[in-house]
């Protein structure tokens, strides 16, 4: 058997990973680059497995709607990518020529298998499991010919206000490889409740002097999350009441799925009849309808376009205002990280604008961190580990902390293991 990682090797983004034995070849994931770079990846494969709807991970698929291949995921997956495969094409539509066009996003909805155990020509079993990290994602085990591989996609041990974490007790123990993310592997964030208690403090601060909060963040799960933490809070009376508003009408519709599908999350989230209609949150259609002061939770993500950076531009140089980055990872050259680092940016026009307002990272991550990544080798002991979905320093710092317990590589790109 053979694996080679084709995307995600030594680096966030574009993850893809082909495992190859002698009946089939397998894709772990058929992401695309956070920072837009087209690399093309392989399309022969008997099926792909997508791990969770985030586009690192799914938004490749596009460039498969002609080959019609098997896809295995989890039903939220099929639908949110699908959704953001529509949302892509709308954006590149409108940008110029693309490629492709709805009905493709809609072939590739039409190929899943949403089940979590399948068996590919009776040789190759492959098996799902939730990974936490954001709705349906999934741990993969791959096993054949005697041998048996772990992949993680993103996940994480801690529960969330709304998801439960991976329970490591129902990772195969023992696997021949695992193949590991590592995006915190050198990082130990401080626990979740502090970093929830520094953002409300936050929020509470800029609320007190009458400020705008924005709060950019994906459209799927994040965006719902935070929305739940703000309603709640509010609720609680641990915030006060204020002009709070969601922008996203993809995230909208996200929405819809989380209320259809409640069984995905939480204890607390089952009991409820419709947990993500929020009590004092509204939905709007555009930025002229929000009443200021007010919180806006907005995307896209990375404050590259849309509301999220109209609004950036708007409030940005009034030192009442906040803006709350709850992401770890800015892209090169994002008016975010422009934003928070320069303390200006460039709109689209080529206007430049200074930043008075705060503008605080609080990262109210969905990834393992360090700690959390040791406890998966020492628990789970795989012969081998594979650290992908990770900078190269993140990684390096991993594998010193679990050479001991397991042979552990960082691969390259294109970097052929034999197992
Ligand atoms: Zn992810």
């Amino acid at each position: 058997m053979k694996i080679e990682v084709l995307g995600g090797a030594r680096e966030v983004g574009g993850s893809c990973i082909a495992v190859e034995t002698e009946s089939c070849k397998v894709g772990l994931d058929y992401g695309t680059k956070l920072d837009g770079d087209a690399r093309k990846l392989p399309n022969d494969f008997d099926a792909v497995v997508i791990s969770h709807a985030h586009l690192d991970h799914s938004g490749g698929l596009l460039s498969l709607s002609k080959q019609n291949p098997l896809i295995i995921g989890s039903e939220i997956t099929r639908a949110v990518t699908v959704d953001l495969l529509h949302d892509m094409i709308k954006i590149q539509n409108e940008k110029g020529v693309f490629d492709f066009q709805d009905q493709h996003a809609d072939s590739i909805g039409g190929c899943f298998h949403t089940g979590d155990s399948l068996s590919l020509g009776g040789q190759l079993k492959i098996q799902l499991q939730s990974a936490g990290h954001v709705a349906g994602a999934k741990i993969t085990t791959l096993q054949t010919e005697g041998k048996r591989i772990v992949y993680t996609g993103d996940f994480c041990f801690h529960d969330t206000e709304i998801l439960q974490g991976c329970r490591w007790e129902a990772i195969p123990k023992r696997p021949d490889v695992l193949i590991s993310e590592s995006t915190y592997g050198g990082k130990i964030r401080l626990p979740r409740n502090e970093l929830i208690d520094q953002f409300l403090k936050q929020m509470r601060l800029t609320m007190d002097r009458r400020g705008n909060v924005l709060i950019p963040t994906f459209a799927f799960h994040r965006s719902q999350e935070m929305a739940k933490r703000i309603d709640s809070a509010i609720e609680a009376g641990i915030l006060p009441r204020y002009n709070v508003y969601t922008i996203s009408n993809l995230a909208n519709r996200i929405t819809g799925y989380f209320n259809n599908n409640k069984q995905l999350f939480t204890k607390e989230i089952k009991q409820q009849k419709h947990p993500f209609n929020y009590g004092h949150i509204k939905h709007l259609y555009q930025t002229s309808q929000i009443k200021e002061p007010a919180i806006v939770i907005c995307t896209s993500g990375f404050g590259h376009a849309g509301a999220s950076l109209r609004l950036l531009a708007d409030w940005a140089d009034d030192k009442a205002n906040s803006v709350i980055l709850t992401s770890g990872y800015l892209p090169p050259g994002s008016p975010l990280k422009s934003a928070k680092e320069n303390r200006y940016f460039k709109t689209s026009d080529g206007d430049t604008i200074s930043v008075k307002a705060d503008v605080k990272q609080i990262e109210l991550s969905g990834h393992a961190d360090q700690l959390e990544l040791i406890q998966l080798i020492s628990k789970v002991k795989p012969e081998r580990t594979l650290l992908v979905h990770g900078d190269i320093e993140q990684a390096e710092a991993l594998s010193e902390k679990i050479q001991e317990m397991t042979d552990v590589c960082i691969p390259e790109r294109n970097e052929i293991i034999d197992v």
